[in-house]
């Protein structure tokens, strides 16, 4: 009877050992996965930082050449190199059009990557939205008007509480906003800008009858370098890294981004920011 019991504690004594040692060989193999993974982790950060610095050395190095393209043609046009035919001003014209693309660009490729790594530093101070909307607005009514479309406020709003900005960051924000109204609205549509204050955030909307963003491709509006197949159609020119930058900036700010928008009829896009208290 004892022999018996011995054999089975020394079977079951066993059965633990090898258990142990499998448990051990599991916890080593653990172990040296989790290394691997923050091994590749570390290359990884590495990597990006140097697709970061790379980004960014080359669009500053693009840019000074942009530059003096610019400057050049400016004096050409102005005539300080001498009188131009009809012809070679309307060459001249597509060209400086052609170049300001080209630096808008790398300026939005810069935001991007500066939003990504986290290099854009914010300044909140207490300030007025509505001015900064009126700002925006006083360069973007001039490029409505050429294509046919009317920009108005809603309810004719006199003042909202002061809300906690970094002025300059919001202010690109919210020109993304309005140009992309602009942009995807056909001639003779209408734009509507409207502010309303409540539980604790001031929200900007801005409705456009535009072309409006197929239902299917709504989910990728905010991922870097998405354009919907409309939108490429009736303006082949963007870098489809504006959204992206905006929603950062608002978050940035506490506040967020969304949109409602129907092909064919037009979009709607509201952001909230915190009130200052
Ligand atoms: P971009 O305008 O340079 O393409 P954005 O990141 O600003 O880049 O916008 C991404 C895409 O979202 C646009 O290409 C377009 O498909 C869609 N979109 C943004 N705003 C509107 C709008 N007001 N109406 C219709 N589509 C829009």
């Amino acid at each position: 009877m004892e022999d018996n019991t011995d054999k089975t504690d020394l079977a079951v004594h066993d059965k633990l050992n090898t258990l142990i040692k499998e448990l051990d060989r599991g916890g080593k193999l653990l172990i040296r996965r989790d290394l691997e993974l923050s091994r590749a982790n570390e290359k990884l950060r590495y990597l990006d930082q140097a697709k970061s610095e790379f980004v960014s050395v080359a669009a500053h190095q693009l840019r000074t050449p942009l530059s003096g393209i610019k400057w050049s043609l400016n004096l050409l046009l102005a005539g300080d190199l001498g009188t131009l035919s009809d012809e070679q001003r309307t060459f001249l014209l597509k060209c400086y059009e052609s170049n300001e693309r080209m630096i808008a660009l790398i300026n939005d490729m810069l935001s991007a990557d500066r939003v990504e790594s986290g290099k854009f530093r914010f300044d909140l101070k207490p300030a007025q939205l509505l001015d900064l909307v009126d700002n925006v607005l006083f360069e973007i009514l001039p490029v409505a008007r050429d294509r046919h479309i009317k920009i108005s406020f809603g309810t004719k709003t006199e003042k909202i509480p002061l809300v906690l900005m970094d002025a300059e960051k919001l202010r690109g924000a919210i020109q993304n906003l309005l140009e992309n109204a602009v942009r995807y609205t056909l001639s003779g549509g209408s734009i509507t800008v409207s502010f309303s204050a409540d539980q604790g955030f001031v929200t900007m909307v801005v409705k456009d009858s535009g072309i409006g963003i197929p239902i299917s491709q709504q989910g990728k509006i905010f991922t870097r370098f998405f354009r919907a197949t409309n939108a490429i159609r009736k303006e082949t020119d963007g870098s489809g890294l504006g959204l992206f930058i905006t929603k950062n900036i608002v978050e940035k700010h506490g506040g967020k981004l969304w949109f409602e928008s129907e092909q064919g009829k037009g979009s709607t896009f509201y952001f909230s920011i915190p009130i200052a208290l």
